[in-house]
């Protein structure tokens, strides 16, 4: 299992790879977790979640950009996915990675481009901007961007990683702020993060349980654990709490039936729908986090 998943990673930061896969459209099955890749196709994708009473958080996928000219094609791709979301009335918002606007070229340009992009969202009906955090390092910077514009904007949240020691601090210091709440997909050291199944995965309990009772704002559990959703649902029982300030959420194309199914139970639900050319890199990880995503491929495969 740890080799398909260090072979799955690796696979997924192989540059060459990635530039081939952006030649074809949608292949090995990636169009089952990957809603288009283009604005129109995934608008279209967004209206069959819309009528099963699911809203959508929409990430522009890209990788390994290293150069202004990059980052900044990339924030305008963001800017008209922006306009069309308003444009088509769809319900749904965007998700943004901060490394794929600027942040390792340049952290003050990349803050002015997530600046310029939560001025759009803004003008679009107030559109929520979530701030996808990423490795250690990413989603340090990407929380001191966040501290300079919470003052200024109020459509700007970002994620939580249960992973991390200091995420219970993170809570605290983000009460007001829109959040997701996740277990954390990158491969982090013992000094700074729980690194076994059940110490993730109890703290993460621990840290849902902690926002949901005090939070001021939003907030998404993003999980396809149906344990730690069934806790969750309890939890928001025996308290009473305001479903109108939580939602679940799940990637696209993952447990579908289950999505369904708490959507009609009358929680909020939303879907993460990545899309664009650069899909290999999120299809490979989504392979290495859970080794039985390779049906996607084997399907795409032998089903004519
Ligand atoms: P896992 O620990 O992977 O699964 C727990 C159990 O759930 C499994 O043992 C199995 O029983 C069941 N299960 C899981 N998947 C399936 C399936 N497909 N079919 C059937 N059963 C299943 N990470 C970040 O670091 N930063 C982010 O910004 C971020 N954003 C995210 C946004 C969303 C909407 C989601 C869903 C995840 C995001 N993640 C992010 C990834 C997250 O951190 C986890 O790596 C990822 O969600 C896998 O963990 P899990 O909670 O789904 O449960």
């Amino acid at each position: 299992m740890g080799l398909t998943r260090d072979f799955f990673i690796k696979l997924s930061e192989n540059q060459a790879l990635n530039a081939a896969a952006k030649r074809y459209g949608l292949a090995l099955g990636a169009n089952k977790v990957v809603a288009g890749v283009d604005i129109p196709s995934t608008i279209k994708a967004i209206r069959v979640l819309n009528a099963k009473g699911i809203t959508a958080t929409v990430d522009n996928l890209g990788e390994f950009v290293f150069s202004k000219e990059e980052a900044t094609k990339a924030k305008n791709e963001i800017l008209a996915m922006i306009e069309a979301i308003h444009e088509s009335g769809v319900k749904a918002h965007m998700s943004i990675k901060l490394t794929q606007i600027g942040l390792d070229v340049d952290e003050e340009f990349c803050y002015e481009n997530v600046r310029e992009i939560l001025l759009k969202a803004h003008a679009c009906g107030n559109m929520h901007i979530n701030m996808d955090t990423e490795d250690y390092k990413h989603t340090m910077q990407t929380f001191a961007i966040l501290d300079r514009l919470k003052g200024e904007f109020k459509n700007v949240g970002t994620v939580i990683q249960a992973y991390l020691y200091r995420a219970t601090e993170d809570i605290d210091q983000y009460q007001d702020v829109r959040l997701r709440l996740v277990k954390g997909a990158y491969k982090e050291p013992a000094e700074i993060a729980y690194q076994s199944k059940e110490d993730i995965d109890e703290n993460y309990i621990k840290l849902i349980e902690q926002r949901l009772l005090n939070a001021k704002a939003m907030t998404s559990i993003a999980t396809h654990d149906h344990d730690i959703i069934d806790h969750a649902k309890r939890f928001i029982a025996q308290h009473n709490l305001n479903k109108e300030l939580i939602e679940f959420q799940m990637l696209y194309g993952f447990r579908t039936e289950l999505q369904e199914q708490i959507a009609n139970e009358g929680y909020q639900f939303c879907v993460y729908v990545p899309f664009g050319q650069d899909w290999y890199g999120y299809f490979m990880r989504r392979l290495a986090e859970r080794p039985q995503n390779l049906q996607l491929v084997t399907k795409s495969i032998f089903t004519p």
